[in-house]
């Protein structure tokens, strides 16, 4: 006995056969974990999202007034 039954998942709306997801009504073990809010594990990455002034800073660890200083020394060259 072979159903297919073709659905879109809760929560990355792909399509895919319901009856051949062991998690269902997910596509894919990743979806049912971020939908039922068990997205600890460190065996997934989450992209963690941030404002780009946010990133800047994390990435930079420069004050902004440096940053600023930076920037229009190089639009002057
Ligand atoms: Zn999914």
């Amino acid at each position: 006995m072979s159903k297919v039954l073709s659905v879109k998942c809760p929560h990355c709306k792909k399509e895919f056969d319901y009856y051949s997801s062991e998690f269902r009504p997910f596509c894919c073990e990743r979806c049912k974990m971020v939908d039922l809010g068990l997205w600890m594990s460190e065996s997934y990455t989450v992209p963690i999202k941030k404002t780009p002034e946010e990133l800047e800073f994390d990435e930079f660890e420069i004050p902004q007034e440096d940053l600023n200083f930076f920037r229009e020394d190089d639009e002057e060259h």
